[in-house]
């Protein structure tokens, strides 16, 4: 079961104009919300987030809070599975003709399920590998839209290159992962790049700074080099389906010895908990 503009039908069913300007340019912007035993994980910033996106790029909300969470809630009454990660996705709507240029449509809110599967025990005590690119993304990173093109592009290199991730560089700075943000920690601190337009603002980020201080880590929010992560005690990355995941390799040099490390562990077990919230 899906939801498309108003109606709670099965997947198959669901179709919209080609003159959908999501189609056209990929004029829009989405979420990703995490539900854990049936219940919305932190909807609250999420649906912040899709506030500034939307504004961002001037489509009006087609719905009050309250609202989106009758529909999300509704839409998760049609499934039995506990876990699941839910994608929501508003399209500017559908033109007459096709021109780069908007006039005033109804926007197009187009919601599915999908299972929430997160990483074995043995696959998060082993760490996972990445490797580093430059991010050749436009500079509005922080709105969450619909148009991937470079993040598809790096996420199937990582899918070639067997990797988990790939993490983006601007000019040597780390800035994030293709669909992750990333964490260092270096002499007993955490740091991680700082919101604005070069990353998204994860939400998940945000719990990972609420648990680094429920683990007493100091925070910098300071970009750092590659030299530096490849040189870092411990380094992770999070995402809403992610978690937060410990890496131990990075452009096949080995991080913290190949060992996960222990701040990891705490922040983890913390993040485990905010959950059952
Ligand atoms: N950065 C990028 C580019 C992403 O695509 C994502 C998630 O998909 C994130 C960061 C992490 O955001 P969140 O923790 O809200 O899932």
């Amino acid at each position: 079961m899906v939801y498309l503009n108003g109606n709670f039908i099965a997947k198959k069913n669901a179709s919209i104009s080609v003159m959908d300007r999501g189609f056209l340019f990929g004029d829009g912007v989405y979420e990703v919300i995490p539900t854990y035993q049936g219940k919305l994980f932190r909807l609250s910033a999420h649906l912040k987030r899709l506030q500034n996106s939307l504004d961002a790029i001037k489509i009006p909300n087609p719905y009050t809070n309250s609202e989106w969470q009758k529909i999300l809630n509704q839409l998760l009454g049609y499934s039995q599975s506990e876990n699941q990660s839910l994608y929501l996705q508003i399209t500017r709507g559908v033109g007459t003709q096709r021109k780069h240029s908007f006039d005033t449509l109804t926007p197009t809110v187009y919601i599915e399920l999908n299972p929430l599967v997160t990483k074995t025990k043995h696959a998060l005590e082993k760490g996972f590998s990445v490797i580093t690119q430059a991010d050749i993304r436009w500079s509005q990173c922080d709105i969450k839209a619909t148009s991937l093109l470079a993040n598809v592009l790096y996420s199937q290199n990582a899918k070639d290159n067997q990797v988990e991730e790939i993490i983006l560089h601007r000019n040597n700075v780390v800035t994030e992962g293709a669909t992750s943000n990333v964490f260092m920690i270096k002499a007993g601190t955490l740091f991680t790049h700082p919101t604005g337009k070069y990353i998204l603002s994860g939400i998940t980020r945000d719990l990972v700074l609420e648990s680094a201080l429920a683990c007493k880590l100091p925070i910098d929010e300071s970009a750092f080099t590659v030299d530096a992560l490849l040189n870092a005690d411990e380094v992770w990355i999070s995402s809403s389906t992610r978690e937060i995941m410990p890496i131990t390799q990075i452009d096949k040099q080995v991080i913290n010895q190949g060992e996960v490390g222990r701040y990891w562990a705490c922040v983890y077990h913390h993040y485990q908990q905010l959950k059952n919230d």
